[in-house]
């Protein structure tokens, strides 16, 4: 449903089920269920779809080795059942990936794990070998009845740099284990909403849309765009506002201390040697200092990252220099020939791990699990979603639903557990599977063969109905980036509610996050969201400002 045609349905009837704050990923993941089960919902968020955390996670799909160190293992077990389901619910956005750990000693770290049960072990120090391998044989046996991965294998010191020719000489062992990437967090978000919408009228999702405050039993929404206000009367209100959260209750009017985050950023990283030197691989090692670093292949780029510092307040977080800094060095400690330098960044993400507030010794030792924290106000029942991780949102979303179809009174009609996302359905997986498909994308439509694998890789299956799309409004490829259409990007317009140009580069594809959004694409985006749009030759302007600026922050 249209923005327009949302806002007058709930000035016409305000009364809903469920409103969920926040269309992060367990937003988004809440509200996908309560549609399916036919629950009448209503999901804002302040900025775009996936602004948030969301947008800043390191890419992995993964339960969380290192959190087995802290004894969560009730945790891993759910997120790597989870990391299996993503890979089969939505594999064209989330793909089995080869993890290497480099290890530099043998018994390091063997204390580490009974030392953080008792309580005596304050900071970080580096795990050996032993414990490494303690580790994987625990995760594997995870996963060893989905069999979604390979399980992991073990190389000495000279197998290891045979296969990994530019690590650092100094390792002792390299271990391999799988885990998952998520290529477009951004997208997978967007596509769970439109999946959620999909369900039925009953399913409304609004962007800039903030939730402001509660009066007389009411909730008032600020309309970001205009600055209208719209009152709702919900059933329930589910507070997914990640780091925010605290917040949203205060503006509810009550004053909670759920949310403890760290900040952690990234780097986009373009230099040719990295990328050869991880090739299918992510690089997952402790650093100096004991804190878990990871470096990971990233299209043609490399992802880098990431810190975990305490933060105030959420709208602060952003990669300082020295976080560059630091990034930067340890490359060097895993790949020693390797010289990165500053202007081979493309691309910068930062963003607040919602964590429960505790009195943890380190950020590392903060529990990474989610829980929901039960309040009311003027009489409706208020559900905060506290922690998680990406890999486990479906699983946490999941439990929210539950909660709230009970306290409406309904059953659970459907279950998300092998539900395919959006263009993730029927998805050729094998090589000669997917170069038929795009073989009939050739024939049916006339498109390029590099352009119809591109659109298989960006949008799964949906890519046939972007396609036809594309022919029937006789679109266009695009002169400032030969590997968009015209046809293609009225389609995201008309289909995946983005209001602003810097949603379309960072949120609805990877433009940005490439480096790929230099002046001449700005400008031909803008031209063409302002036809579909009817924007002035002004609001094009400040929509090109706006977006250089939001590029040149990152
Ligand atoms: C550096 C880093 C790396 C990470 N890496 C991984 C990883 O590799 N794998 C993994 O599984 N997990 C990872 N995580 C964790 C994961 O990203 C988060 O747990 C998850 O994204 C949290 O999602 P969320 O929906 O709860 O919060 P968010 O994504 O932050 O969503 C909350 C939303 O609420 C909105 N909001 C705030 N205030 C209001 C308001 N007043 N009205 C309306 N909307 C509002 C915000 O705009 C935001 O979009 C990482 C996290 C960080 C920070």
């Amino acid at each position: 449903m249209d923005r327009k045609t949302i806002i007058e349905s709930l000035k016409m009837n305000p009364e809903i089920d469920a409103l969920v704050v926040g269309a992060g990923i367990n937003g988004a993941g809440v509200f996908r269920d309560l549609a399916l089960n036919g629950v009448n919902v209503l999901m804002i968020d302040r900025g775009d779809f996936c602004s948030g955390t969301s947008a800043a996670s390191s890419h992995m799909a993964h339960g969380g080795i290192r959190y087995l160190e802290n004894g969560e293992f009730g945790l891993v077990r759910e997120a790597v059942a989870e990391r299996n389901r993503m890979i089969e619910n939505a594999p064209h956005l989330v793909q089995p990936l080869p993890t290497v750990i480099p290890i530099f000693k043998i018994w390091s770290g063997l204390l580490n794990a009974p030392l953080k049960f008792v309580n005596l072990l304050d900071r970080p120090s580096e795990r050996g070998a032993l414990v490494i391998k303690i580790g994987l044989i625990f995760y594997d046996s995870f996963t060893r009845k989905q069999k979604t991965v390979p399980t992991h294998k073990f190389f000495g010191r000279s197998e290891a740099l045979a296969r990994y020719p530019y690590l650092n000489e100094k390792i002792k062992y390299a271990a391999l284990y799988f885990d998952g990437e998520l290529l477009s967090p951004e997208r997978m978000t967007v596509e769970i909403i439109l999946d959620g919408e999909d369900e039925g009228d009953h399913a409304k999702a609004l962007n800039y849309a903030s939730f402001h405050k509660v009066e007389n039993g009411q909730v008032i929404i600020k309309d970001e765009e205009t600055g209208q206000l719209i009152t709702v009367k919900p059933k329930v209100i589910i507070n997914a506002a990640g780091p925010w959260i605290d917040y949203v209750n205060q503006d509810a009017g009550i004053i909670t201390k759920y949310i403890g985050g760290t900040k952690g950023s990234h780097l986009v990283i373009k230099n040719e040697e990295l990328r050869k030197a991880v090739g299918v691989s992510e690089f997952f090692f402790e650093n100096k200092d004991g804190r878990i670093v990871l470096c990971l292949p990233f299209h043609d780029k490399v992802i880098v990252g990431t810190s975990d510092l305490p933060i105030d307040n959420p709208d602060d977080a952003y990669c300082t220099p020295e976080e560059e800094e630091y990034f930067i060095e340890l490359v060097s400690r895993v790949f020693p020939t390797i010289k990165i330098t500053r202007d081979q960044i493309v691309f910068r993400f930062s963003g607040v791990r919602p964590l429960e507030y505790q009195e943890a010794k380190t950020t590392g030792q903060i529990t990474r699990d989610h829980s929901i924290k039960e309040d009311t106000i003027e009489g409706m029942p208020l559900l905060s979603l506290v922690g998680g991780k990406w890999t486990s949102f479906r699983a946490f979303s999941e439990q929210v639903a539950t909660k709230t179809l009970e306290t409406l009174g309904k059953t659970r009609a459907k279950s998300t557990e092998s539900l395919p996302i959006r263009g993730g359905e029927n998805l050729p997986l094998t090589k000669e599977a997917k170069e038929a498909y795009v073989t009939n994308l050739v024939a049916t439509f006339g498109l390029a063969e590099d352009y119809a694998k591109e659109l298989l890789r960006r949008y799964g299956t949906y890519a046939v109905k972007i396609a036809a799309f594309i022919q029937e409004n006789q679109g266009k490829t695009l002169t400032s980036i030969p590997n968009w259409n015209s046809g293609e990007l009225v389609y995201i317009l008309q289909n995946e509610k983005p209001l602003h140009l810097d949603d379309l580069f960072i949120r609805r594809s990877t433009i940005a996050w490439l480096g790929n959004a230099t002046p001449p694409v700005i400008e031909e985006f803008a031209e063409i969201m302002a036809n579909e749009y009817g924007w002035s030759a002004e609001k094009k302007k400040e929509e090109i400002d706006r977006v250089l600026s939001v590029i040149e922050k990152s």
